[in-house]
């Protein structure tokens, strides 16, 4: 069993730390919120007043922020870093979806004092957190990723190796888009049926199991009371948010101009995403794009 320290709490970083209490690790947590840090220490965690004691001792350091400038900041902020503290042969693995030139500028820091560093962006949610089953997209050397395989494999239930540093975050944000375009493809269709009399569970279930099936239409239906255990059903809370969405967008568009990549539909997808946001939607679920093309 390994030391590690878990640096960010939130509804992501919170039940991840939990899942590796349960597997038997030795962990130390830090978040700003006082309250987020006592909810794992409630579950068989560690704390101490400061990040920097937390990591001190630490072979693993995991971090699951909001966006890159916190984890540059964390990492590599010149009076509070933690480059300054994480011992020589520690792996540093980031969680969070940041950009992936800051996930390189990290990673190249840290190996100039030794220390080792995947990024590793994740997929499946808070469901996903809570249960163990995350899928983790990885970025760094065959070394690295051997080292990080069987912590992650207490958090999650895929764990794949996508390349070199920065590849994972380019992995997530290539997903992220993809599921998108699913659910405005899948929300305007289904909302074509119901705008000539169609019932959405029929249609549904036509589309499951025609060309048209995807993701967003077998396990994730945007129309309510379709499924039951979706967020649709819910009046769109829980799930993943449509202001994170529009963040993962922003990532890819940037990600695309870098590389001079022609992504239509993700352009478009970022463009309604923002748009749904900026109308007061930006805590509700993604899903709940579905209602941006409702006639009524
Ligand atoms: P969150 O806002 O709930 O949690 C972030 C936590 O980081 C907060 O508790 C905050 O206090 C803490 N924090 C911020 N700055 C800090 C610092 N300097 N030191 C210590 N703690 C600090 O966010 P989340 O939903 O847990 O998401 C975290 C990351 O995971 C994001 O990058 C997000 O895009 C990604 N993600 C989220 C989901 C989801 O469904 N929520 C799914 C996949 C990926």
């Amino acid at each position: 069993m390994a030391n590690i320290a878990f640096i960010g709490l939130g509804n992501m970083g919170g039940p991840m730390a939990i899942n590796l209490v349960k597997a038997g690790h030795q962990v130390c947590v830090f978040d700003l919120s006082a309250s987020a840090v006592e909810q794992v220490v409630a579950q068989g965690a560690t704390t101490k007043t400061t990040a920097s004691d937390c990591v001190k001792n630490a072979e693993f350091i995991i971090s699951m922020l909001p966006a890159g400038k916190h984890v540059d900041g964390v990492y590599l902020s010149p009076e509070t870093g933690l480059i300054n503290h994480i011992a020589k042969g520690s792996v540093v693995i980031d969680s969070s979806t940041i950009d992936a030139g800051t996930s390189q500028k990290v990673a190249k820091a840290l190996a100039k004092q030794g220390i080792n560093f995947v990024d590793a962006p994740v997929s499946g949610g808070v469901g996903g957190a809570v249960a163990g089953t995350l899928s983790f997209m990885v970025g760094g050397s065959e070394q690295e990723f051997s080292q990080v395989e069987p912590i992650l494999n207490a958090m999650g239930k895929n764990i794949f190796h996508a390349g070199n540093h920065g590849a994972g975050q380019i992995a997530k944000v290539c997903n992220n888009m993809l599921l998108s375009v699913l659910m405005v493809g899948t929300s305007e269709a289904l909302q074509l049926g119901l705008a000539n009399g169609l019932d959405a569970k029929v249609l549904s279930n036509i589309m499951s199991k025609s060309s048209g099936s995807n993701w967003t239409l077998d396990v994730y239906n945007p129309c309510p009371d379709v499924m039951g255990n979706v967020p649709s059903s819910n009046d769109y809370q829980g799930g993943f948010m449509v202001d994170l969405m529009a963040k993962d967008l922003g990532l890819a568009m940037d990600t695309a101009v870098a590389s001079q990549s022609s992504t239509p539909m993700g352009a478009l997808a970022r463009s309604l995403y923002a748009m749904h946001a900026g109308s007061g939607n930006g805590a509700k679920d993604f899903s709940s794009i579905f209602n941006l093309f409702n006639k009524k």
